[in-house]
């Protein structure tokens, strides 16, 4: 049996180790096989994760329907996806997506809390020409003007409030 050198894959194609996703559904890994590129051997947890949650033909699917170059991103992501309902299966990565989002609206708070406490200190004088006009929602509120008094270094605003 010489086989030619210009031979089509033989039966026993195993010079290449198979795909992990191959190499987990037992099969044989062909050239041109969906899942090489991104199931690559070393990484067999990846597969079997996406596997378990998404099923194999529903990936094969979902990659033949988008355009190669969006394929290793769709790859990843289904990869995250499926670790995170794995290790939480109920919240999966919505959970930590709220748990971030939390974290961010609690810092925003913290955030325009102490821009408050700036534009008071402000008022002291110190810091009130570094502040300028700044982001301040406090004193440019709607169309009352505010000017910066050089006597006193403080904002004033010719707003009723003002004695
Ligand atoms: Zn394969």
């Amino acid at each position: 049996m010489a086989s030619s050198s210009s031979s089509s894959p033989s039966p026993c194609y195993y010079s290449n180790s198979p795909c992990a996703a191959c190499k987990f559904l037992r099969r044989k890994c062909l050239p041109g096989c969906t899942f090489a590129p991104y199931f690559p051997p070393e990484e067999p947890t990846k597969f079997a994760n996406v596997h378990k949650i998404f099923g194999a033909s529903n990936v094969s699917k979902l990659l033949n329907e988008i355009s190669p170059h969006q394929r290793e991103d769709a790859v990843n992501s289904l990869a995250y996806e499926a670790e995170a309902r794995i290790k939480d299966p109920v919240y999966g990565c919505v959970g930590s997506i709220s748990v971030l989002q939390r974290q961010v609206l609690k810092l925003q708070k913290e955030l325009e809390a102490t821009n408050a406490d700036l534009m008071r200190y402000a008022c002291d004088g110190s810091l009130a020409g570094v502040l300028g006009t700044g982001s301040g929602s406090r004193v440019s509120d709607g169309s009352s003007s505010a000017s910066f008094d050089q006597g006193s270094g403080c904002f004033v605003r010719f707003s009723s409030s003002n004695p």
